[in-house]
Order: structure tokens, then C-alpha cells, then sequence
């Protein structure tokens, strides 16, 4: 398979996002890795944001709550290459409203191979990475390749009853 490289600058663009129950630990991890966290450009979903900026003390790019479509607002800026880290501590015991959403985000993080932590321990992996200073290319299958894909004719038994008439 072809593939493409994208490049992660040095400066990473990094999403926080946790689940209610999960917020106080994505708060205590993030406090904990504060310096190594205010170099880079933060985005979160509204209320971690809000939690994030109140503890760390640097501006953080807040969207909307995830509930709200927050966490697809993080998912349409990994495809548009305007995040490329997401850190992300969903919470395996609750359900959520916005499930699908929440499996969406995870989706396109893997589609555009960025960096994904959804606990702390890969977070703190992730975070004491010597790639976390360097500039990084990640490689991703050229979807040119998939754009151009054949598209199988229609099959003319599942034509509307509108297009049969005319
Ligand atoms: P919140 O959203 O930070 O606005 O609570 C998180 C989420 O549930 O995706």
C-alpha cells in the first residue's frame, strides 16, 4: 500500500478530553505534566477545558461540550490537520449520550494514525516520549488511492418506483 507523510511539528496540537468520572483524573495528570504541557497548543471539549484552564493557568482552545458535539468538533480537526495528539480518558463503565460520537472521535484518530491515550498510564508514556520534542512524521495510507476507487454500477432491480416510471 502507498502511503503519505504528515508532519507533527515540534509544537504538537493536542486534544484533552475526559468523561465526567474521569475529569478529576485527566485534571490531577495534566497538573502533574503541566510544563510539559504549556509549550504545546491545547484544545479540549468545554467543561474539561474549563477545569484544564482553571488548574494549569495557560490559555486552552475550549470547543463545544462533547455532549454538544464537542467531541466532533475535536474529530473534524484531526482531519483537517489541526490536531494531531489526542488524549482522550472515556469511561468504560458509564454509558454516554453521545456513544457514537465517542466512537467516531476514536475512529478518525486511527483513519489519520494519531497518537491516541485513553488512560493514564499510555498517557504518561505518551507524554515522556523523546518524539514528544521532536518534529514527527506519521504515515498514513495515501487515500488518493481510495478516492479513485471504482464504484460498482447501480444495480437496476433497486431503483425507486419514481425512477422505473420515467
Ligand atoms: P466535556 O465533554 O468536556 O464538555 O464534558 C467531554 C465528553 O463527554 O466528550
Amino acid at each position: 500500500m502507498a502511503y503519505k507523510k504528515i508532519v507533527m511539528e515540534l509544537d504538537k496540537k493536542i486534544a484533552l478530553v475526559a468523561h465526567d468520572h474521569k475529569k478529576r483524573d485527566l485534571v490531577e495528570w495534566a497538573k502533574f505534566n503541566r510544563d510539559l504541557l504549556a509549550h504545546h497548543k491545547v484544545f479540549a471539549t468545554g467543561t474539561t477545558g474549563l477545569l484544564l484552564e482553571k488548574e494549569l493557568k495557560f490559555p486552552i482552545t475550549k470547543l463545544q461540550s462533547g455532549p454538544l458535539g464537542g467531541d466532533q468538533q475535536i474529530g473534524a480537526k484531526i482531519v483537517d490537520g489541526d490536531i494531531d495528539f489526542l488524549i482522550f480518558f472515556w469511561d468504560p463503565l458509564e454509558p454516554q449520550p453521545h456513544d457514537p460520537d465517542v466512537k467516531a472521535l476514536l475512529r478518525m484518530a486511527v483513519v489519520w494514525n494519531i497518537p491516541i491515550a485513553c488512560d493514564r498510564a499510555s498517557a504518561d508514556f505518551m507524554i515522556s516520549s523523546p518524539l514528544m520534542d521532536l518534529p514527527y512524521s506519521r504515515i498514513v495510507p495515501d487515500y488518493d488511492v481510495y478516492r479513485s476507487r471504482a464504484i460498482p454500477p447501480g444495480d437496476p432491480a433497486s431503483a425507486s418506483t419514481a425512477d422505473k416510471k420515467k
